[in-house]
């Protein structure tokens, strides 16, 4: 299960580091470290539910980042010439 609130972040082991910008897309994001301390982009979106209350919920920013391939590449090639 991905987590879905700060709360639920915080829940899994995930401790918030700064509010910053996607480096790919340049997108508000938050940067989280994971319980294996790898630092981690997390959009809050804000969801509206059917009675009209606003509700954030937080998602990995990778899953829906539309640089998210090119950044992925560039991992890769960086990592080759290592
Ligand atoms: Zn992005």
């Amino acid at each position: 299960m991905s987590p879905e609130t700060r709360k639920t972040l915080e829940d899994a082991g995930y401790a918030y580091e700064s509010n910053g910008f996607c480096e790919g897309c340049d997108e508000p994001v938050e940067f989280w470290y994971d319980s294996t301390g790898l630092r981690t982009p997390i959009s809050i979106l804000q969801i509206v539910e059917s009675d009209g209350s606003k509700k954030e919920r937080s998602i990995n920013h990778f899953a829906i980042c539309r640089a998210a391939r090119r950044i992925r590449n560039d991992l890769r090639k960086r990592s080759k010439k290592d």
